[in-house]
């Protein structure tokens, strides 16, 4: 009944798990949930006062399908402060979501057969919006000691006269590993000698601890430029996950590809959440860095409780706000098959709520998101101590 195409894709296990967390709490149930993607705090008051304006103005009808002029251009400012790479307006399409932006992308550059890239382990909707462009997602085991970032060896050992393009995501989700200079531009030289495409997901740019710093591949020569789509989106950095804004930066023909599209798909993203967007751009006044600040002393009390947990590894973040858990030992103990079986079982039995790693690709992993508060992360993560160690 269903196409193939359909029938190739599983729902997002990402959000599923946080809406039965969310939907569990409201019931009354006393759930810690560590699923999450998104930060618990709420969006900086002056973006919602910008939004407010607007509709008090009545800036409320449709939008150009690829976005709001100003926006494109707060965008490009920023791509230029931020990241140092050159936009113009017509390279940037503003989407509904990163998420859309990736879809955009997937679209407008595969033709049936075509193999992407995808280190594991992965942010869980890539394989899938691969696969509903008719593309092959082609998985590339990572290991420990390279920080479970890929390398040009493994990249090269899986490359085939069908590879059209990678997927990096720095900082990474699930891992939290941020990909340093040197490792982005052997990755960028091997991809401009294959003409393969690079999409560069910078959407946790913001959020990177220490003295560890984002860069984004894009800025390392003009040949890698030209060979990038960056994605990135409004979600995380400044709080705006509900809003729904996420953008692309690609080359023109793409952009007019990925505009095209859209048009169809789901005409201009929401307009209201493009002015919020650009009111989060232009007067920012370090509410994005006070977010930062709170989750690196997050990340801390996490890693340190994680770390006096018996027979656990984990993978030490740099950057997002999540920690994978490797729970192998547990997973024997108690005769459970995957992660998944053991994620529903704390949800059941100790009102924990975590994200298996079979959503990434690491099916003996766990992982906690640290956007939640001390409080909760000091109860939550005792909770899984006792249900770990009874
Ligand atoms: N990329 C990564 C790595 C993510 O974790 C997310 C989280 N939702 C997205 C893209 C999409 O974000 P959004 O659609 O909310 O902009
Ligand atoms: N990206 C977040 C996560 O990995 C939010 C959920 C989603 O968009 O899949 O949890």
């Amino acid at each position: 009944m269903l196409s193939n195409r359909i029938q190739k894709i599983q729902p997002s296990m990402t959000l599923a798990i946080t809406a039965k967390a969310k939907a569990l709490k409201q019931a009354g149930v006393d759930v810690i949930s560590f699923g999450a993607g998104e930060p618990d705090f709420p969006t900086p008051r002056y973006i919602r006062d910008a939004a407010i304006e607007k509709v008090e103005e009545g800036h409320i009808g449709y939008t150009a399908a690829s976005g709001i002029l100003e926006l494109k251009t707060a965008i490009c400012k920023k791509l230029q402060a931020d990241q140092g790479v050159g936009y113009q307006e017509n390279q940037i399409v503003i989407s509904t979501g990163a998420k859309q932006a990736l879809f955009n992308t997937f679209q407008a550059i595969l033709n049936p057969g075509d193999e992407v890239l995808i280190g594991v382990p992965y942010w869980v909707s890539y394989p899938e919006l691969v696969k509903v462009a008719d593309g092959v997602p082609v998985f590339v085991e990572t290991k420990e000691e390279n920080q479970y970032k890929l390398t040009v060896a493994e990249l090269e050992a899986a490359r085939t006269d069908k590879t059209k393009a990678i997927i990096l995501n720095s900082p990474n989700n699930p891992t939290g590993v941020v990909y340093m200079e040197k490792e982005l531009l052997a990755i960028g030289t091997w991809a401009v000698e294959h003409d393969i495409w690079i999409i560069s997901d910078e959407i946790y740019e913001k959020l990177v601890y220490g003295d560890v710093e984002h860069i984004s591949i894009a800025s390392l020569s003009k040949e890698i430029h030209k060979k990038t789509i960056i994605i990135n989106g409004f979600s995380k950095a400044y709080a705006m996950t509900g809003w729904r804004i996420g953008y692309s930066a690609a080359p023109v023909e793409i952009t007019k590809g990925m505009t095209s599209l859209q048009s169809h798909v789901s005409s201009n993203p929401n307009t209201i959440s493009q002015y919020a967007a650009l009111a989060a751009l232009e007067k920012e006044s370090g509410e994005v860095e006070a977010m930062r600040v709170v989750f690196e002393k997050r990340k801390e009390l996490m890693v340190k409780i994680v770390s006096t947990i018996p027979e656990i590894q984990f993978i030490d973040p740099q950057g997002a706000f999540y920690v994978m858990v490797d729970c192998s030992y547990y997973l024997k103990k108690f005769h459970f098959d995957s992660a998944s079986e053991l994620a529903q079982a704390m949800l059941e039995e100790a009102s924990i709520a975590v994200i298996p790693g079979d959503a990434f690709g690491m099916n003996t992993y766990i992982r906690l998101s640290y956007a939640t508060s001390e409080a909760l992360i000091e109860e939550g993560l005792e909770r899984i101590r006792a249900y770990l160690t009874r």
